[in-house]
């Protein structure tokens, strides 16, 4: 019998099918790739969600994928454990996130202040996910250190805060996700002692797995900068096999925007950035009135830091928004009703978290760090202009 080259491929690829199914099927467990933690780390985590019955799960402020997808991945694999968890995030996540499983669960402390305080007194462990110190999460910092309950922190920021009992902290992880995966993963592993994670459903799995390559996926930029080792992919791989669609993924988050913050975008490139080509810089202000314009909702500030980068030679991007400040920020706004939140972006070796440290009381990563400025736009716009020559160098 002859088998045209035509019928030849589709067998080929209906046969591949089959493997990576028969293989989706029988996985219940994450695969480890090496040893990522150390044992003092792994068992220490161990022993406290051994500990624990009710678990709340705290990220930051302005909740980003990274943010939502570290916190509802750890819920969901607590929750395969037989824990009660609880998910609290300072204020409302963007819409593009909505949809990741259990989001619609999370308690929004800005809205529901006494449920979020009732779990937290409940809660026997808090684990602090994508954020390095309590000033990140608004007033449910201050809450934070006045529960005598243990803490968990996992992060991927500089300068973790101390109060934790456990800090797992990586600030050369790309996102806080991948930190959880292998998490996750060495607490399956035989030689420690028994968490019942072995009972992990295919169900959780696939949600634990979407979560985590969400987090992935944005705090890379699409794996497109920090994302240049082979194990992320091997770590991809493994999310996809466990039933990640990794296209509907990148829709549900990239292709997701309204008509007006498409707008605000255009508006911002074509009106408000301003190019400093002798230091490789661009930097992009909207005021309230600005934001106001074009119907601004949580989120849609996002990726618009970004934008510039796009452009040839230049390599730092700042943008700043005007926002207000919130009542529990009155002693540090200093009399002033106006906050500006400062975003920083870089590429390769130039980086502006010393920038944003000394000129905005901020902070970050080499490549994407952040700060606030209380005071009116004007002046925070000043202060950028009068200082970022001393640090966006001109390369040679
Ligand atoms: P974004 O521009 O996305 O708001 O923030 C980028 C990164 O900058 C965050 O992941 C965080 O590390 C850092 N960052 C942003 N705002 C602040 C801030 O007010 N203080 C500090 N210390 N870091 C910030
Ligand atoms: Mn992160």
């Amino acid at each position: 019998m002859q088998i045209s080259a035509q019928n030849y491929k589709k067998n080929l690829i209906y046969a591949k099918k089959v493997v990576l199914l028969q293989r989706i099927s029988s996985k219940t467990t994450m695969t480890t790739l090496t040893s990522f933690f150390s044992d003092a780390e792994l068992r220490t985590a161990q022993e406290l969600i051994n500990q624990s019955n009710n678990v709340v799960i705290l990220t930051h402020m302005s909740p980003d994928g990274d943010a939502m997808g570290s916190s509802l991945a750890m819920r969901h694999f607590l929750e395969s454990l037989g824990k009660r968890v609880s998910v609290i995030v300072p204020n409302p996540f963007p819409d593009f996130l909505a949809w990741l499983p259990k989001a619609d669960e999370d308690i929004i402390y800005e809205k529901q202040r006494d449920e979020a305080d009732a779990l937290l007194h409940q809660a026997d462990l808090v684990i602090c996910t994508d954020f390095n110190d309590p000033k990140r999460i608004g007033s449910l910092g201050d809450k934070l250190l006045t529960l005598s309950c243990k803490k968990m922190m996992i992060d991927h920021h500089l300068h973790p805060a101390s109060f934790p009992d456990l800090t797992i902290s990586y600030p050369t992880c790309p996102s806080t996700c991948e930190l959880v995966y292998h998490l996750i993963c060495e607490l399956q592993r035989s030689d420690l002692p028994s968490t019942g994670v072995a009972d992990l459903q295919r169900s959780d799995l696939t949600n634990i797995a979407t979560c985590i390559y969400t987090g992935m996926m944005t705090d890379t930029g699409n794996f497109s900068f920090n994302s240049n080792y082979p194990e992320m992919y091997q770590i991809v791989s493994e999310l996809v096999t466990l039933g990640v669609n990794k296209d509907a993924i990148y829709n549900r988050v990239f292709n997701a925007y309204s008509a007006d913050r498409m707008r605000l975008m255009g508006y911002c490139l074509y009106s408000k950035m301003k190019i400093f080509p002798e230091h490789h810089t661009a930097l992009i202000y909207l005021s309230r009135k600005e934001l106001y314009r074009f119907n601004f909702q949580s989120g849609d500030a996002e990726g618009i830091v970004n934008l510039p980068l796009q452009i040839k030679d230049i390599h730092y991007s700042c943008f700043m928004r005007e926002d207000k400040v919130n009542p529990t920020e009155l002693a540090l706004a200093g009399g002033s009703k106006t906050k500006i939140k400062i975003s920083l972006r870089s590429q390769g070796d130039r980086p502006v978290n010393v920038f944003a440290k000394d000129i905005f009381g901020g902070g970050g990563h080499a490549n994407a760090s952040g700060g606030e400025y209380y005071g009116p736009l004007p002046e925070a716009v000043q202060r950028f202009l009068d200082n970022y020559k001393n640090y966006f160098t001109p390369r040679l």
